[in-house]
């Protein structure tokens, strides 16, 4: 069983990383391997220590030169569980599954809210993780939102399965073409169905639709882990970044505002220290 699972590449996955190596810890860490679109988007950040005028784009270029000196490697995938295992956790990641002692959760914030019955119909028709349930649906009708252009691959694997995919942007994201992908206006505002997800609704329209994909860059910690204590969409945590459960750490955005570069990389070198200390090393838990 590995020492820690981090699961995030932003700023507090990257400093946590980073402090998790520097601890000599046994560590896997999930997400992209481009890191964030977040780390990206900024067109100047001006408020990060010793670095008075850098662009997203530097700061990631930054990021990625100094874990690839350090030999940290990213094992790209997207998390859709952590369960409660012998002595620590089973991290589901796809349809790989990674065991740690301990976990950091270190998604950034929820950009774009749930939908209403979006939680409701979660594992009932409702999933975030395309390559774990689309072989559910081959030759059915499903509804897929996206939040950016990152997931157009997750969108084609699912066209792979299903006879009709309506696809719908959650934000500013480019058309994907393919020859069952309906490229639909506006977007989703509600999911109804029965015992499942049967329909989308969509600026008055109804769509019948077998299952529906929400495929978000960031979901609610919350829903990935059950018995997790959120409020307001973050994840409550202490001074030493640990959640109401033993052995569960969270950094970054998600833990609250200021949504910042600086809070995610303290927070991430706070969370490596406290797992350091809750496996019996130094530091705080
Ligand atoms: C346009 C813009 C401009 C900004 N400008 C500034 C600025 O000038 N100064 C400043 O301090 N801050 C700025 N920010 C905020 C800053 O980008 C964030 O505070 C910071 O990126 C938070 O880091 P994070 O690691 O908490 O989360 P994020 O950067 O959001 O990273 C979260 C990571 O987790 C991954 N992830 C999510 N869910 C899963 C899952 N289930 N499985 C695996 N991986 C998952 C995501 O793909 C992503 O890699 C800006 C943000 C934006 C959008």
């Amino acid at each position: 069983m590995l020492d820690c699972v981090i699961i995030g590449t932003g700023a507090a996955g990257v400093s946590a990383a980073l402090t998790l190596k520097a601890l000599n810890k046994n560590f896997i860490w999930l997400g992209n391997k481009d890191l964030s679109i977040k780390i990206r988007s900024a067109e100047k950040i001006k408020n990060f220590a010793g670095l008075p005028s850098v662009s997203g784009e530097e700061m990631k270029s930054a990021f990625l030169k100094q874990i690839k000196a350090e030999g940290i490697e990213i094992t790209e995938g997207k998390v859709n569980g952590v369960y409660p295992a012998d002595g620590g956790y089973s991290v589901m990641c796809g349809q790989q599954l990674y065991e740690g002692k301990t976990v950091i959760l270190a998604t950034g914030v929820e950009a774009v809210k749930p939908v209403k019955g979006e939680v409701e119909f979660l594992g009932r028709g409702v999933s975030y993780c395309a390559v774990c349930d689309g072989f559910l649906y081959k030759g059915k009708e499903i509804a897929v939102a996206i939040d950016s252009d990152e997931e157009e691959s997750e969108v084609r694997l699912l066209a792979g399965y299903a006879r009709t995919v309506h696809l719908f942007r959650l934000k500013k994201c480019s058309e994907i073409i393919g020859e069952n992908i309906v490229n639909e206006e506006g977007v989703i505002t509600e999911i109804k169905g029965g015992m499942r997800a049967g329909a989308v609704v969509c600026g008055g329209r109804e769509i019948a639709v077998d299952g529906v994909f929400m495929l978000k860059q960031s979901v609610g910690a919350d829903k990935l882990v059950h018995g997790l204590k959120a409020e307001g969409g973050h994840v409550v945590v202490d001074r030493a970044c640990a959640t109401n459960l033993a052995g569960i750490f969270a950094a970054g955005d998600i833990t609250g505002r200021p949504y910042q570069y600086a809070k995610a990389v303290g927070e991430g070198n706070v969370a490596a220290y406290s797992v350091n200390a809750y496996l019996g090393g130094v530091g705080r838990a």
